[in-house]
């Protein structure tokens, strides 16, 4: 591969991908109704479900996650009845526009950005109204806040019509994340993100509940209807076209993670963020997100220092050759974000950090 100009991302999505997993996207195409496509699907779907922690299914969509935010609410929540969306940074937010935009009644438990939602609010909220389904973004990217998701959902869980859906863009393959454990029917994600693949292909872990309430909802639109997916994925395909070369580099990907253990990989994430913690907080900087539910993929500093985060950026490209983060919608500049996600050893952490203090202490 071409590597001269190459600038390593140290970015929350799209996260730097290994040499080998790009590689494996160079394989010659193959026809996705043929036996070897079959093979390929049924071996990923395998490698998905444990990765999800299911027994049911994961669907595979040529899109980003934002479409399967849109299948989950087109296929889970019924045009009379609502959904209450917890929202309380840049992502949640948008899922709650997406549901609106569906011409579903969405009501949102909101939390000033950078808390937490407890699962003492979302049981006050569930004994006030009725909802088809509750969204929880599990790690919200822009704040750096992880919910307490399995506590949430066992307060979700006393309501058996009340489905729960979950956003783990950022969380799955970098956070502790139990799909069958914690009742959850649905679970998205994106594959740019801790899963360390380049953009284009998303994943949702789908219960057996949410396909039954898709039958009781006629107009559930095509490319993200689950009804669809199930009828594919029962024969090893997918609708439409897929991402062939993207799912190559996923089943490459997940020899990879099996390999390193999702548990091992979990504790990985813990303690790049141990580090990133000390080394913002010894250099005077705050932390963005309420403590206790701070995130083990994406720490996202304050920056109390008022340095020149755009200085810094451009520092950090030029001279270093890391492409960083400089914060996200309404709290950028005014924090930052180091996205100790995906791939990203303990050695390119410490290779960024000192690349900031070279930066601050520059005369
Ligand atoms: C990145 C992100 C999204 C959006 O995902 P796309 O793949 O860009 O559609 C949604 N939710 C969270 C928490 C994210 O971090």
């Amino acid at each position: 591969m071409q590597e001269s100009d190459h600038k390593r991302l140290f970015l929350p999505g799209p996260v730097e991908v290994r040499e080998e997993i790009l590689q494996a996207q160079t394989r010659w195409m193959i026809g996705h109704r043929t036996p070897e496509f079959a093979e390929l699907f049924a071996r990923l779907q395998s490698k998905l479900k444990s990765a999800f922690f299911t027994d049911s299914r994961v669907y595979v969509s040529g899109s980003s996650g934002s479409g399967l935010w849109e299948g989950a609410i087109r296929c889970g929540v019924r045009d009379d009845k609502k959904v209450l969306h917890l929202t309380g940074g840049a992502f949640s937010e948008r899922w709650a526009q997406i549901s609106s935009a569906n011409g579903k009644g969405a009501d949102c438990l909101d939390v000033p950005w950078g808390r937490a939602h407890t699962p003492a609010m979302v049981a006050e909220a569930l004994e006030a109204d009725s909802y088809d389904a509750v969204c929880v973004v599990h790690n919200e990217t822009s704040t750096g806040v992880t919910n307490p998701l399995r506590e949430i959902a066992d307060v979700v869980g006393q309501y058996p019509d009340t489905l729960l859906f979950v956003d783990s863009v950022s969380g799955f393959l970098g956070t502790e994340l139990r799909v069958d454990d914690w009742g959850i029917d649905i679970a998205l994600t994106s594959s740019q993100k801790a899963f360390a693949l380049p953009p284009g292909i998303a994943f949702a872990a789908v219960s057996d509940r949410l396909l039954e309430r898709a039958e009781a909802i006629p107009q559930r639109g095509y490319y993200f209807d689950f009804l669809t997916l199930e009828k594919s994925l029962l024969k090893n395909n997918t609708p439409s076209t897929p991402p062939v070369t993207l799912m190559f580099a996923a089943d490459a990907q997940m020899d990879e993670i099996l390999a390193e253990g999702i548990e091992a990989r979990w504790a990985r994430h813990r303690r790049m963020r141990d580090a990133a913690h000390e080394w913002a907080l010894s250099r005077g900087f705050g932390l963005y997100a309420q403590d206790g539910y701070r995130s083990d993929t994406v720490t996202t500093v304050e920056n109390t220092l008022d340095i020149d985060i755009n200085a810094l950026g451009a520092f950090m490209e030029n001279d270093i050759g890391i492409a960083i983060d400089k914060g996200y919608g309404k709290i950028k500049g005014a924090t930052f974000r180091l996205p100790h996600m995906g791939d990203v050893t303990m050695d390119m952490l410490r290779e960024v950090l000192a690349g900031i203090d070279a930066f601050m202490n520059r005369v």
